[in-house]
Parts: structure tokens; sequence; C-alpha cells
């Protein structure tokens, strides 16, 4: 638990805020792409004047790794040097082909306008890329931004509320600090658009505040993101890669690798391989210092893991250790069965359950039963597994052959399906979701001569003429 105390903003405070960013964006002062870049490069110089400091605070939230949290920021700048260098030519109009001749001289466009004031609201797993990430975002689209991260990771929230403020202009963009009576509030407001990355539950109440103002919502949520291993996988490697992917804040990941579905025949030799992984990761046990093995956020979520250890049915391989309040070892645990406790809810923690299935159909109808997660990692090396997964089943996102690492690839959208979410963002993918495309034609005088078929009155002979389109054939097949 962090020390840290958070002082949240008065319900008055959040309203000033508001207001104030409201004028900023009617007087036009974000949209000029100078304007832009420059509070861009201050976010940058944010990070790489303040490293330590941000790595500390999260260290003092999550007993989080330096070096996950470096790569972490890493994510900030690379959106940052990305939006500096493209966001002119991401906003740049643009020009329609259209086919119809009649519409040619018309000029049809494609503006991309910012939304206008939008609202962010982040989790506290990932602080920084979770809430920079799409303020970069709405910087480069142009809009003015109010941000509220979550109350509890307290000293990254409080670093970030102060860095900002001497970082970037408050005319346009604050980051405001609460819990719930303070984010209600947030949301009786109207926005124009909401980003919102958390929980399912709270994903439902964010949605249902903005549809009371008609604001558009994205969603970033979570959920339980399958690994299946196929026959023919590396069983090694992808021992190595699922086990990372779990360790990676100790499971307090939105795309952390939740459970495992394994061949039964296989499920020994996986486990062996994990095991090798296992001792390699943390030569001295995960409690020792040398292994930087970080905390459960809060004693809530401790407890929350440790009862579903109590409940499972299947059997611990490794780990189910505790460390007072804080920690838990990483924990595997086999012949977990598909309506065990561990496979109740998203697990977000350090415990990773092998599910023994028969086949690769088995697998399928278990995915499509389940709702859709955020991610699924597929280990194959067969064209025809990948080709079934890919058309049969449905995710955010699928990965094959590796866990955590399509975070890396902001040049393609992320988001989630169905109940891991909607929209998207991440690179220019957050740039369109704060940008409006705001289509624009302009009719010229001279076309008035070859439009009098639309004018009232309306004759048998201008409809024959529009019925006769309607009638024209349709494109051969
Ligand atoms: P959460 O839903 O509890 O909180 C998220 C934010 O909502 C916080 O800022 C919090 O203050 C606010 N909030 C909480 N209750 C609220 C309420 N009743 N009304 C208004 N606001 C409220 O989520 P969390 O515990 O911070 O994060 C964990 C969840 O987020 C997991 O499910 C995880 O998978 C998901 N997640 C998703 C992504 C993604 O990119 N899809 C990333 C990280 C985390």
């Amino acid at each position: 638990m962090s020390f840290t105390e958070l002082r949240y903003h008065t319900l008055d405070e959040i309203s000033e805020v508001y207001e104030r960013l409201q004028k900023t964006f009617r007087a036009g002062k974000t949209r000029p792409f100078d304007y832009r870049r420059r509070q861009l490069h201050q976010l940058g110089r944010l990070v790489q004047e303040n490293l330590s400091a941000l790595e500390a605070a999260v260290g003092e939230d999550l007993g989080k790794p330096k070096l996950e949290t470096v790569g972490e920021l890493n994510g900030v700048i690379a959106g940052v040097r990305y939006a500096i260098d493209n966001v002119e030519q991401w906003a740049r109009p643009e020009k329609v082909e259209v086919v119809e001749d009649f519409k040619k001289g018309w000029d049809a466009t494609v503006y991309k306008v910012p939304h206008g004031v939008v609202l962010v609201i982040g989790p506290w797993n990932y602080p920084y890329i979770l809430n920079l990430g799409p303020l970069l975002g709405a910087i480069a689209a142009g809009c003015t931004c109010v941000v509220k991260p979550s109350e509890l990771a307290p000293a990254s929230s409080k670093l970030m509320e102060e860095l900002c403020a001497r970082y970037l202009d408050p005319d346009s963009y604050s980051i405001l600090n609460g819990a719930v009576p303070e984010t209600t509030h947030l949301l009786e407001l109207r926005w124009d658009h909401i980003l919102f990355t958390g929980s399912g539950r709270t994903g439902r109440i964010v949605a249902a505040s903005a549809a009371k103002h008609a604001t558009p919502v994205t969603l970033e949520l979570g959920g339980k993101s399958p690994v299946v291993i196929a026959d023919d996988a590396d069983l090694d490697l992808a021992a190595k890669r699922v086990l990372h992917g779990k360790g990676q804040n100790s499971g307090q990941l939105c795309v952390s690798p939740d459970h495992v579905y394994v061949p039964r025949s296989k499920q020994d030799a996986f486990i062996a391989a994990l095991l090798k992984h296992y001792d390699a990761f943390w030569p001295d046990g995960p409690f020792h210092e040398s292994a930087r093995w970080g905390k459960i956020v809060n004693p809530s979520h401790h407890a929350r893991l440790r009862a579903l250890l109590s409940r499972t049915k299947g059997e611990i391989v490794r780990g189910g250790r505790y460390d007072g309040e804080a920690r838990i070892a990483p924990t595997i645990v086999k012949n977990v069965v598909p309506d065990d406790a561990l496979m109740e809810e998203e697990l977000f923690g350090p415990i990773l359950p092998l599910v023994p299935v028969d086949d690769m159909e088995q697998t399928i109808r278990l995915l499509n039963a389940q709702t859709v997660p955020l991610v699924l990692y597929l280990f194959t090396n067969s064209e025809n597994v990948k080709q079934q997964f890919l058309e049969r089943t449905n995710s955010g996102t699928l990965v094959i052959n590796d866990t955590t690492s399509q975070l890396a690839v902001y040049e393609m959208p992320f988001g989630g399906q169905r109940d891991s979410g909607y929209g998207r963002w991440n690179g220019k993918y957050t740039f369109d979701t704060f940008t409006h495309l705001r289509s624009y034609i302009h009719v010229p005088l001279a076309a008035e001569p070859f439009m009098d078929g639309r004018y009232m009155p309306y004759t048998d002979g201008k409809y024959e003429a529009m019925a006769a389109i309607v009638k024209a054939p349709l494109p051969k097949l």
C-alpha cells in the first residue's frame, strides 16, 4: 500500500477547471499545430526530466520494478515522438474521390476536427501509459482534456497532477484527483468524448452517465484473456513467454495471460517447462530482494486472490505463498476445470490456472462460451490452427506465439470487443478517437441547371427520371 496522501479536488474546483477548459477550447487555442507539438514536447520533457520520481512513485504504489516502469514510460515517449512527427499529416483534410459525375464539382472533403473538451478516466495498474497515453492523443487531436487517474495509486496520481500543472498549459489540460464522488460529479458534466479504462462494472456506469448527454465513449475494459497451447506448440518457449507475461506487474495487467488451455496429454511437460523458467526467473524465490517482485495493489485485492485460491479444486504446483497482505508468489495451479473458482472472474493477480483439454474443438467451444476477451494468446506454428482461431473465435487482439508484445505495436489499434470494451486507442488511433470527421461539400451555384429534377412540384416525369436511376442494372458479378 502507498503511504502518500492524495488530496481530492473539491466539486467546485472540478467545475472551475471544466469551465476554464471549455473557454480555452472555444477560443481555439488548442487547434494550431505548433501549439499541439509544443505541448506534446512538454509532455515528453515531463517524462524525461522526472524519470526517477515517476519510477519511485509507482514503486511506492505497487512495488513495481523500475525496468517495468521505464518500459511503460517508453510507451509514452514513443507516442509523443510519433504524434509530433505525424500530427499534421493525420489532421490533413481528405479530398473525397466521388464516383458519380453529378457530384464531381462539389469539393467533397473530410475535415479532421477536435471533438472538444474530453475526459480520460484511468486505472491504477499502469498509471502512466493509461493516463498520459490518452492525454497525448487528446493533445494531438487539438482537444482540451481532463484526466482523472485512480485514487488507488495515490503517489503516481499525485505526481502526475503536480507535473502536468508544471509542464502543460493549465488552461487546456488538467489532472483532477478523486474517488467515486468526484468522478460522479465529473460524469454529470457534458463532455465531448470520454475515454475510460478500467473494470467492466465501472465502465457500464460511465457509459450510462455519458448517455444522458449523448456523449461518445470509448471503453477499454478487462476480462479473462486466455492462452491456448496447441498440440504442435513449442512447449518450452510457450512456458517462458506465458510466465513472463503473467509476471509483469504481478499479474495486474489488463492483457495478462489469465489462464491456459493445454492439451491434457501435454500438461505435465508444460508444467516441467514452466517450473524450469520459474527457477530461472526467480532463482532465490519471488520474495527475495533480487526478484523485485511487486505488490498486490491493496489488502482487499490480496484477500480476493487468497479467497479464490482457497476455493479452487485445482492442485497448486508452485507458489501459493503470501507475504503479509502485500505480495503473492507466482502460483501455478493444474487440473483446473472450466467451472472452477479460478475461472469465475478476471484474476488480475499472479495466479496461473492450467485447464486441460481434449482437443481443439473443445477449446474453441470453451472460448466461445466465455466472455469476449481483450486478447487471445495462441501458441502454434500450424497455419490451419491459426486460421481456425482467426475465423471461429473472437477477441480484441489475437497474438500468436507470445504474450503482451502487442502493446509495443502502437501502429495498430488497441481495444476490446463486446465484454472487453469498444472503441480503440494507441498511436494514430487515439488521435482518431478524439477527432470528429466533419464532412464538407460546397455545391457550386453553377450546378443549378442540373438540379431541376429535385424541386417541387413532384411531377410524374421527374418521378420516372429518378425511378430509371434506381432500376439501372447492378454491376455484373
Ligand atoms: P476500476 O473500474 O475500479 O476504476 C477505474 C477508474 O474508475 C478509477 O479512476 C476509479 O476512480 C473510477 N471509478 C471506480 N468506481 C467508480 C464509480 N462507481 N463511478 C465512477 N468512477 C469510478 O478499475 P481498476 O481497478 O482501476 O482497474 C482494473 C481493471 O481495469 C481490470 O479489469 C483491468 O483489466 C482493466 N484495465 C483495462 C485496460 C485496457 O486497456 N483495456 C487497461 C488497464 C486495466
